[in-house]
């Protein structure tokens, strides 16, 4: 027998959750779960699962082409709005329960679905359950994630070498986003940030027209590669540092290592959480330490679990998360340190490459 693919494992272990919420079928229209169980990465995808027979794959004539390449289960191409080839489909396999991502669905999609849902069918809302698999990474997506944070690293030191005082956050941002591009990334897997000064006490600031002087600048970078993000924040001050920067510097890179030293496979996530927390305490900081200290990433920048004050997510290994403790404070700056980590068997492994010595250019 041929061995199966990563989307068929990954179908199966998708199905095995249908059995608890007694659903016949589920219908996935979020386009990262599309691609996660079957590969496809066009821009117009859904899913059928069901428990008794294959799963169904729909997508329109554009991506005829596209889909043989990528799918390997069956494909359904719909002339018109996927709704009426699922419908058919619904219809066909006789299933009752059919679970929806509440989440995706907006309320017209799921309406134009219920006015000529088969009389036999319902319509059951369901939330997470596929993103429930994806905190989860296997040896693939593992290997992506980590080629995708080493590229960032790298065009970070690219564009620095660029860099001078003077440049425009904006510039500063265009040229690491070139540089990303250059070493083979899709995209960014957000607006990168670049804060200098002042502006880096915005936690999400806006790279603008404003322009880089001496003092401190805040970098938060990340690009898709083969679909998969990575993310780092890392300060630079422009000129000698102040003493005030320096101890700011110190509590937040201690309250980072604090927190990566707690990430271990078991370790529940708001203690995590605590020891990044508690570290800037000492320093009397806690309260300029905004959000949440990490989150998972993967196929999207932002993805369960959350590593946050009031989240329980008990880390597995083979899950991917951002460690990234901040400290801000109005009319003077901030400063935020972060690293993509790896949950391994006996504990974590540090994916992100750059340094985090205080750096002065
Ligand atoms: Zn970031
Ligand atoms: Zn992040």
């Amino acid at each position: 027998m041929p061995t199966k693919t990563v989307e068929e494992n990954r179908r199966a272990s998708a199905i095995s959750l249908l059995a608890e919420p007694k659903l016949d079928a589920l219908l996935i229209t979020t386009l990262h779960n599309v691609r996660y169980l079957t590969g496809f990465t066009g821009s117009n995808g859904a899913v059928l699962l069901f428990q008794a027979e294959p799963a169904i794959f729909f997508t329109d004539p554009r991506y005829t082409v596209q889909s043989q390449q990528q799918v390997n289960c069956r494909v359904r191409i719909a002339k018109g709005p996927l709704t009426k080839s699922v419908l058919r489909e619904i219809d066909r396999a006789r299933v009752r329960r059919v679970g929806f991502e509440q989440d995706n669905l907006t309320v017209a999609q799921l309406e134009s679905y219920k006015k000529e849902l088969p009389a036999r069918a319902q319509l059951e809302p369901t939330s997470g359950l596929i993103e429930r698999l994806r905190r989860i990474k296997d040896a693939g997506e593992v290997e992506h994630i980590r080629a995708s944070v080493v590229a960032n690293s790298r065009a970070l030191e690219n564009a620095l070498k660029r860099f001078k005082p003077g440049m425009q956050e904006a510039e500063l941002a265009a040229e690491i986003d070139y540089q990303n591009r250059k070493l083979g990334a899709e995209g960014p897997s957000f607006d990168t940030i670049v804060a200098a000064g002042e502006r880096s006490a915005l936690p999400h600031a806006q790279a603008g027209p404003a322009k880089i002087g001496r003092g401190i600048l805040l970098i938060d970078m990340g690009a898709f590669r083969d679909g998969y993000a990575s993310d780092m924040t890392r300060m630079v001050h422009v000129g000698p540092a102040t003493p005030k920067y320096k101890r700011a510097y110190r509590a937040v890179l201690e309250a980072q290592l604090a927190a990566i030293e707690a990430v271990k496979p078991g370790a529940v996530t708001n203690a995590v959480d605590r020891a990044a927390r508690s570290t800037l305490k000492r320093y009397g900081l806690e309260r300029e330490f905004v959000h949440s200290t990490g989150h998972g990433l993967g196929l999207e920048i932002h993805e369960a679990p959350r590593i946050g004050r009031r989240d329980k997510t008990k880390l597995e290994a083979g899950m991917a998360i951002t460690i990234e403790p901040g400290v801000y404070s109005e009319g003077w700056g901030g400063i935020r340190i972060e690293d993509t980590v790896l949950v391994t068997p006996s504990g974590c492994e540090i994916l992100t490459p750059t340094t985090k010595e205080l750096r002065e250019i």
